[in-house]
């Protein structure tokens, strides 16, 4: 087992992987800027080390500093979280190189499916479904109007360096295609220092669903049930699910098959998420695999009973899985919901500054994951999520009142969040049926901010 772990990150998921390698009885060293020295992660850890200043290139995306931060702890292997380096492969090749055991997949898998195009094309060579579009880099503008000819519109303009939602444009007409495919460069560039560009068709109105997978180092994998994140707003999750209503035990199981041939495809080894969009025929296509733990995690922790963190560092460790696929059951009905420092009656302007008073959800099928405290500060450098709410309940319905619950007990003064515009979408109809899309959001934010500002 791994005997002392660097946490290369900050907030609710540092001291997530920190509860669970304390449990393990793995020692932990937390990793924090300048501007973090108060944060729980440095508290909660049995030791702490500066890496840099509060801006992340110097700090939580500082290769050297946080490679040497863990050599001079004696640290045998370092867990990334998500965002930050968790998708880095030179920073995987770099801990490969000094010895140091990284809690993910090797860095070849990570580049492979980092590069969207390539890994697109390794879907298609086996058999996995993907979304009609480009074979390949789409080179030049006049490429991409052969592609929109043959496919025909809408399109989804795509870079193959994307995350986070970025880098991403729709076309609906030919007279926007230049435009927006230039644009959507620019932004890639921009953002990853990549302009390789490619095309989908952009389906309409699809559900976001995508697969937990688990892999050890002797080719188990086990796939964990799915989450619906369809409720986004900009490609950004904000409410997550398990299990998808729209789904059948045939579909289900069509489903899972075909993640694990995805990650078999690869090879893939510890957790990922493979990423799909259902279609209103409920027809399902491929768009990308995650090779980290993702933010929405705990939604399969609570219908599984699986600690997907545990399972990381064993699987780090050389163990194997301590779970067969016949054995993992999908119980109830489990949401997320992400608190963000935003306000949405000021177009979700991210906030920051100290939070006065704080009080958490709690009772049973409860759980927040979390940085927050009273008198915690959110800082201006950093992702304005501050924690998660997770419920659990035998039925949907009964997670939807459960959630409704913890949303008005949370406390959070000081700094705008996102509460109440949650619990607006916790009473919309369509939400109470399932009934939504990846367009819930844009067709209903009117009507929601409205709602949310008579429940403040
Ligand atoms: P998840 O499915 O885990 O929510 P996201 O795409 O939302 O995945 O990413 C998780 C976190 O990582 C978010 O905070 C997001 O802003 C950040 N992130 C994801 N991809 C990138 C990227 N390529 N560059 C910078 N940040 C990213
Ligand atoms: P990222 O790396 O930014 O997460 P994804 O490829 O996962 O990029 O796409 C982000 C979101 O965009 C998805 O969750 C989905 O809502 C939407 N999306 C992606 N591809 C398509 C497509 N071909 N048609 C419709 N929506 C799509
Ligand atoms: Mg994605």
């Amino acid at each position: 087992m791994i005997k002392k772990l660097l946490i290369a990150n900050r907030g609710e998921i540092a001291l997530r992987i920190i509860r669970s390698a304390q449990e393990l009885q793995i020692k932990t060293v937390a990793v924090y800027s300048t501007e973090d020295v108060d944060q729980l992660h440095v508290k909660f850890a049995d030791e702490s080390i500066c890496i840099g200043p509060a801006q992340s290139v110097e700090s939580y995306l500082n290769v050297d500093n946080i490679i040497s931060a863990a050599l001079s702890t004696n640290c045998d292997a370092v867990a990334p979280g998500y965002g930050f380096l968790s998708e880095n492969a030179s920073f995987v090749k770099n801990l490969e190189e000094v010895g140091l055991k990284f809690v993910g997949p090797s860095s070849e898998i990570i580049e492979m499916m980092g590069d969207k195009i390539a890994a697109r094309n390794l879907m298609i060579k086996n058999g996995v479904p993907v979304v009609p579009g480009s074979d390949g880099k789409v080179e030049s503008e006049e490429e991409a109007f052969e592609i929109a000819e043959r496919i025909g519109y809408p399109l989804l303009i795509k870079a193959s360096g994307g995350g986070g939602g970025k880098g991403m444009r729709r076309v609906f007409r030919s007279e926007d295609l230049k435009r927006e495919f230039n644009a959507a460069k620019s932004e890639a560039i921009a953002a990853f220092n990549n302009g390789d560009m490619y095309i989908e068709k952009l389906i309409v109105n699809p559900k976001h669903v995508e697969v937990q997978i688990l892999a050890d180092k002797f080719s188990n994998i086990v796939a964990l049930g799915e989450r619906d994140c369809s409720i986004q707003r900009k490609n950004q999750k904000m409410i997550e699910e398990s299990p998808c209503v729209r789904l059948n035990d045939d579909k289900r199981k069509e489903l899972y098959e075909t993640a694990i041939r995805a990650a078999k495809a690869c090879n893939y080894e510890n957790a990922g998420t493979v990423e799909f969009v259902l279609d209103e025929e409920n027809k399902f296509y491929f768009i990308e695999m995650n090779t980290r733990i993702q933010v929405e995690h705990p939604v399969t922790e609570m219908v599984t009973n699986i600690d997907l963190i545990k399972e990381q560092l064993r699987i780090t460790s050389g163990l194997r899985l301590s779970i067969k696929q016949e054995d993992v059951k999908v119980e109830g009905c489990a949401i997320e919901c992400r608190i963000n420092a935003e306000n949405p009656l000021n177009n979700f302007m991210p906030e920051s500054g100290e939070v006065e008073f704080f009080y958490g959800p709690g009772g049973v099928n409860t759980r927040f994951d979390s940085y927050l405290y009273s008198g915690a500060r959110v800082s201006p450098y950093y992702d304005s999520m501050l924690g998660k709410i997770i419920v659990k309940d035998k039925t949907r319905l009964g997670a939807i009142r459960k959630m409704r619950r913890a949303l008005e007990e949370i406390i959070i003064d000081g700094v705008s969040t996102n509460q109440y515009l949650l619990y607006a979408i916790l009473f919309d109809i369509d939400f109470i049926r399932g009934n939504y899309s990846t367009s819930f959001i844009e067709e209903k934010l009117d009507e929601l901010l409205n709602l949310m500002e008579a429940y403040r």
